[in-house]
């Protein structure tokens, strides 16, 4: 942590920085002349994601892991941190599933992020929980204060989190925020068996292969672009009424799994191609879409870009060889 960051700017710490939704952030945060702690322990985020930020003088790479105090304390101590965003995790439905213990081993990371932030100057936390808390859903579209079906170790760990989010908000005035991302994609999602649906399917399609749509396909999801997703944080970053909250960010438009399908392979040009049904062992959630009036209400904000254009500029960003 030798590289002093200038003066006079608002700090912010983004654990997951070097990941695919962390990097995003962590860019958006700089161009809008902030300065910015990137901390990743690299294992699924890749330092490429931010290597375009590394000379800028307001942004500082750590290499560490949130889930231990001793890697993770010395960037509290040493920068007068503004604001967290807690966005390490174990992340993939394939990994998540192979790995319950170090999913978790987030517990850790997010008791750390608490119990520091309270220690030093109490920056407010936006976390990264996730939509897999409504499991199979019990009623659609899916609310905040609905009921949630958490499946996994993934979506329970999540939804311990958002719990103890809450509590240090009501015992210490902690300022926090909890967003239930639905699903993200854009450049550079991980697109191997590990990764996300929106880039494997691009991934094949590319390479010339039918996208191999799960089941019937007709199960739905509702997809926001990772830049319509940083907004939504930075948004509950800054607003007071989302102290304490709970917050789905989804577009709150299915579609299915099919029609997504077909979409990749028209944006990509490949029209000679059709989607392939293929049989998975996968335990799948049918259906997932948000209400998200509190979305509109607290954060001001509908994520609107449309998914051919989200999906065109994901395309270019894998066809200049970044698969
Ligand atoms: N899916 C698919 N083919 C693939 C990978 C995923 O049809 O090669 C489907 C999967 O069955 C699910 C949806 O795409 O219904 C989203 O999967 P993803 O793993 O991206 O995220 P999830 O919403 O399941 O957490």
């Amino acid at each position: 942590m030798a590289k002093k960051l200038q003066n006079n700017k608002r700090i912010f710490l983004v654990t997951g920085g070097a990941g695919f939704i962390g990097s995003h952030l962590c860019e958006r945060m700089i161009n809008e002349g902030n300065k910015v702690v990137c901390f990743d322990n690299l294992s699924t985020g890749r330092f490429e994601n931010v290597s375009p930020l590394k000379n800028n003088p307001n942004f500082i790479f750590v290499k560490g892991d949130a889930n231990k105090i001793k890697d993770i304390e010395p960037v509290f101590k040493e920068f007068k941190l503004d604001g967290v965003f807690h966005y390490a995790a174990v992340v993939g439905v394939k990994r998540t599933i192979e790995n319950p213990l170090a999913v978790l081993q987030d517990i850790e990371g997010i008791k750390n992020i608490l119990e520091l932030s309270v220690k030093y100057g109490k920056p407010k936390i936006v976390f990264s929980s996730s939509s897999e808390v409504y499991g199979e859903p019990k009623e659609l579209p899916e609310k905040e204060d609905g009921c949630v079906n958490p499946l996994t170790p993934y979506a329970v760990v999540k939804l311990a989190g958002e719990k103890f989010l809450e509590s240090y908000w009501q015992k210490y005035g902690l300022k926090t925020c909890a967003l239930r991302f639905f699903n993200v994609y854009g450049p550079r999602q991980e697109s191997s068996d590990y990764g996300f649906v929106v880039g494997i399917f691009i991934k094949q399609v590319l390479g010339g292969k039918r996208p191999t749509v799960f089941g019937d396909g007709s199960q739905t999801r509702d997809f926001v672009y990772v830049k319509d997703n940083v907004e939504a944080s930075i948004r509950a970053m800054q607003s007071e009424s989302a102290n304490g909250q709970v917050i789905n960010v989804g577009t709150g438009r299915p579609l299915t799994i099919y029609d997504l399908a077909n979409s990749v392979i028209l944006c990509s040009g490949k029209k000679d191609l059709k989607p392939e049904l293929a049989k998975t062992k996968r335990i799948d959630v049918k259906h997932r879409f948000p209400e998200i009036g509190k979305l509109l209400k607290l954060l001001k904000f509908h994520p609107n870009t449309p998914i051919n254009d989200g999906l065109r500029e994901t395309i270019d960003y894998y066809k200049n060889g970044n698969v």
